[in-house]
């Protein structure tokens, strides 16, 4: 066993408690330990639930002694990220409408770690209700990138990535609408995977997009992401848009991929990512093509393809996930949920809204409210809501075009590593382009996995391995096969935050 806790990995903690050379009360309290020691430095968390992760830990300990069978994760702690509600826990989506909030309820996500014995250490910090690509959105607080903490860790999900780079949790739960997982896994050093749309239940995620959100797991290497994949995935009747079929196995490509053997795997490059103003910077690119290197000498078979409408995602998704925002952000109207503003007994329902929304919500959930009504505005919708959805048609056409060439596709996960705090958030389109790579694959619902490949300048970069819906076992297998290629894992390099 290595000295540390904190430095093994998800598959090697759930072994030492499983086989009795470990206590999920001693893993779980070496996490909090950590986090209480370096995440005033790191930031990652909104809410530490400390009783509630050891009283779990307890529980799991006490049913393996009584001789039960428990999964494969039961007893190793997981962060989870403040927009998926947590019955009892505090869940803000980091905006200050939903301060003070207490879910009545477990999204199935938590119920299926509840199941599985996974202690809850808390839940991590992220843009306002997802929205943004650097955590710097968050009404609550900054989190660091574990790299260097001068930077940002990527969004919207930067506070679950940044806790696993940082170590202070072994797994993490994310949601992606167009990239949101990915990105801050590509920008930290971690692996961030999006499951197929669909296949993982989004009962109880706060909503952003409803038909592009998509829960799953952030970890440091490709079978820990696999195994949480496992734990939280398949059918379930409280989400209509739940896919009832087998869950991909995972686990099973994740530990075939690394025998590092991908003899007879094609793999697709879009022409059109290598184009435009977005195209990935040169630091990048040398890192990617390094990683591109190594498959080839795994065996894999390098293709070309071209998918013209790739060029329209960006556009397209600014007008699909802000339109659907709209709608799904009328609900925090005042009377319902969180905060309240303004409501002297004299003023009206209206106004009582107005104020409310006006002290509740930040900017960048301003803006894309005001976009996406205007979009789906009377007048305005053919022109803009319905072309977009059009497009979105031809990017999926596109995708399954390719896959009749490739069993998957590859490209950098980002087109920059992480920059400094603030440098992006006066130009949202500068923002915007971070998921420029990331984003077709929500707009066609498929799966994508962000492999960390390598660095730029000292900084991380990922490689992003996108499959045919319900092919996310293809993109483990690569995945993985990527990281055998590591010694020592990419992951395991980031320099020590030492803390206090
Ligand atoms: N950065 C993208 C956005 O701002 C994606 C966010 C996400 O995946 N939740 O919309």
């Amino acid at each position: 066993m290595d000295d540390r806790i904190i430095d093994r990995t998800a598959a090697g903690l759930a072994a030492d408690i499983r086989e009795g050379r470990a206590t999920s009360r001693s893993v779980t309290e070496a996490f909090l330990d950590r986090i209480d020691a370096v995440d005033g430095e790191v930031g990652a968390f909104l809410h530490v639930d400390r009783d509630g992760a050891l009283a779990t830990a307890s529980e799991v300990d006490a049913a393996l002694a009584a001789g039960e069978e428990l999964g494969p994760l039961a007893g190793v702690p997981v962060a989870v990220k403040d927009i998926v509600v947590t019955g009892g826990m505090p869940t803000t989506a980091a905006s200050k409408i939903l301060e003070g909030w207490i879910p009545p309820y477990d999204a199935t996500v938590v119920e299926r770690l509840q199941a599985a014995g996974t202690p809850i250490l808390g839940k991590t910090n992220l843009d306002e209700f997802a929205m943004g690509s650097s955590t710097e959105y968050s009404a609550y607080r900054r989190t660091a990138n574990p790299w260097d903490t001068a930077r940002i860790p990527g969004g919207s999900g930067g506070g679950s990535a940044a806790a696993v780079a940082a170590k202070m949790a072994p797994l993490a739960i994310g949601t992606d609408t167009g990239g949101s997982i990915r990105q801050p896994g590509a920008v930290t050093g971690t692996l961030g995977a999006k499951p197929t749309y669909g296949s993982n239940s989004r009962y109880g995620l706060i909503a952003f997009s409803s038909s592009l959100d998509t829960p799953g797991p952030v970890a440091r290497n490709a079978l820990d992401a696999a195994l949480l994949h496992e734990v939280i995935s398949g059918h379930d009747p409280r989400d209509s848009t739940s896919i009832d079929a087998p869950v991909p196995p995972v686990a099973e490509a994740a530990r075939s991929g690394a025998s590092g053997d991908l003899s007879g795997l094609r793999l697709g490059v879009v022409e059109q990512f290598a184009e435009g103003a977005g195209a990935a910077e040169p630091g990048v690119l040398d890192a990617y093509l390094a990683g591109v290197d190594q498959l080839v000498k795994l065996g894999a078979e390098i293709v070309e393809v071209s998918c013209p409408s790739f060029s329209y995602a960006l556009p397209t998704y600014y007008l699909i996930a802000p339109s659907e925002a709209s709608s799904n952000l009328a609900r925090y109207d005042g009377v319902r949920y969180g905060l309240r503003s303004g409501d002297d007994g004299r003023r009206s329902l209206e106004e009582v809204m107005g104020l409310t929304r006006e002290a509740g919500f930040g900017p960048e959930v301003k803006r894309r409210i005001i976009l996406g009504t205007y979009a789906l505005s009377a007048g305005y919708v053919d022109q803009f809501y319905g072309r977009a959805q059009k497009v979105r048609t031809l990017i999926k056409r596109d995708f399954e075009a390719t896959f009749e060439q490739c069993d998957a596709l590859i490209s950098p996960t980002t087109p920059f590593t992480a920059f400094k705090y603030g440098e992006r958030t006066g130009d949202p389109y500068q923002m915007y382009l971070a998921d420029l790579f990331t984003i077709p694959t929500n707009l066609y619902g498929g799966p994508g996995i962000s492999v960390p490949v390598g660095l730029s300048d000292g900084m991380p970069v990922g490689l992003q391995v996108m499959g045919p819906v319900m092919g996310d076992d293809i993109t483990y297998r690569v995945a993985s096969a990527l990281e055998s290629t590591q010694d020592p894992l990419l992951a395991d390099t980031a320099p020590e935050i030492e803390g206090k």
